[in-house]
């Protein structure tokens, strides 16, 4: 079962979320990232197949300092537990990133509209097509919690969502849906 962390506030968020990931770690995962807003103005992703020691390799080399982040440990079910399949994932733009526990069951459906409509993606998880989705609800206009609620009625599944954006930096926006009982 996979860990999901997000921070806004005065500390350094990405040791924040790293420390909330270690917490999880008895709970099981194969790979590990973090996205934050870095001083450029952009989202940096850091994330690895492995131990969370090989992230924090990762992340004490590029000595992050943010007020946001996300993070995610995960447990693969689709794709394979590579680099790339890791969370967390972007959208088209760059400007969204999310970390995702659970399932889409209808992904595939969803990524055969994307890609009509031109979308090109890196993973083979159903997370990027979530991410995708939500980019491309959020340039329809609104806030990024709209975006999510609006993208939310199209996924099937139960799941969870974290993210955070480039253009509403000192939020995180979380959004779950539990298995119907
Ligand atoms: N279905 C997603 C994936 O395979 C999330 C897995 C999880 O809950 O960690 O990336």
């Amino acid at each position: 079962m996979c860990g999901i962390a997000g921070y806004v506030g005065d500390r350094n968020a990405v040791d924040v979320v790293f420390d909330e990931l270690v917490k999880l770690e008895y709970r099981g995962y194969d790979s590990a990232g973090v996205a934050f807003l870095n001083s450029e103005g952009r989202i940096t992703v850091l994330k690895k197949a492995g131990r969370l020691s090989e992230l924090s390799l990762l992340i004490e080399s590029s000595r992050p300092c943010s007020s946001s982040a996300i993070a995610h440990s995960r447990w693969a079910t689709h794709g394979g537990p590579t680099d790339i399949n890791a969370h967390p994932h972007l959208d088209a733009s760059g400007n969204i990133a999310l970390i995702h526990n659970g399932i889409i069951e209808n992904y595939l459906d969803l990524r055969e509209g994307l890609v009509h409509r031109g979308h090109q993606f890196l993973s083979q998880t159903d997370t990027e097509i979530a991410a995708h989705l939500i980019g491309e609800e959020y340039e329809k206009g609104g806030t990024l919690e709209d975006a999510v609620i609006r993208a939310a009625k199209q996924l099937r599944g139960a799941y969870s969502l974290v993210l955070l954006s480039l253009k509403e930096p000192g939020k995180i926006v979380a959004y779950r849906r539990p298995a119907l009982s």
